[in-house]
């Protein structure tokens, strides 16, 4: 498992709702909060380690000995959205790329947790920035699709090179092609 950067075709996925929390999930969600930590990351969206499921980890803190802030969303949806701000983010999937982003403020989030039980949560500023980021991913949106225009315009060539250095790892062999990664998503979904 890696996390995979920018134009990889499973960051565009509309990923499918999860329907077994079984030991392979729970495998899953342990080397994705291994991976987010050693990157440095406060969250990481299925999407981003090519799997086509609906679930994201999150940890405010980046810190593994803080292991009691971390928090499984399974099958999340937010149920409501207030007011607006506007801050920079970043993407473990797009490294060095910031640039500002207008969210709802506060919202509420419905999801189950890796115990098999709904839970409910309301929460504003990081938290509610982190988990829209999160659940965006899980519909092939990306924070570069939500960037104001000047942010934008000032990443693009950022993303141009990103592009270039994965059509030569798909031309050297790493990735398959688009088209092959796009059936090997469709055939891992439940
Ligand atoms: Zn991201």
């Amino acid at each position: 498992m890696e996390i995979i950067k920018y134009p990889h075709p499973a960051l565009r996925w509309k990923s499918s709702p999860v329907t077994a929390i079984d030991a392979k999930l729970r495998k899953n969600v342990r080397e994705m909060f291994e991976l987010m930590y050693e990157a440095k990351g406060i969250g990481l969206a299925a999407n981003q380690v090519a799997l086509p499921l609906r679930f994201f980890v999150l940890n405010l803190t980046s810190d593994p000995a803080e292991s009691a802030e971390e928090i499984v969303f399974i099958n999340p949806e937010i149920t409501r959205r207030k007011g607006t701000q506007e801050a920079e983010e970043g993407c473990l999937s797009l490294p060095n790329v910031y640039g500002d982003v207008r969210r709802a403020n506060e919202i509420v989030v419905e999801a189950f947790g890796l115990d098999g039980q709904g839970f409910e949560l309301t929460v504003d500023e990081l938290a509610s920035r982190a988990i829209q980021h999160e659940t965006d991913h899980l519909d092939g949106v990306l924070f570069t699709d939500r960037m104001t225009d000047a942010a934008r315009r000032e990443v693009d060539p950022m993303l141009s090179d990103f592009d270039e250095l994965f059509r030569r790892q798909q031309e050297q062999g790493k990735y398959p092609s688009d088209e092959e990664i796009k059936q090997q998503l469709q055939a891992m979904a439940p």
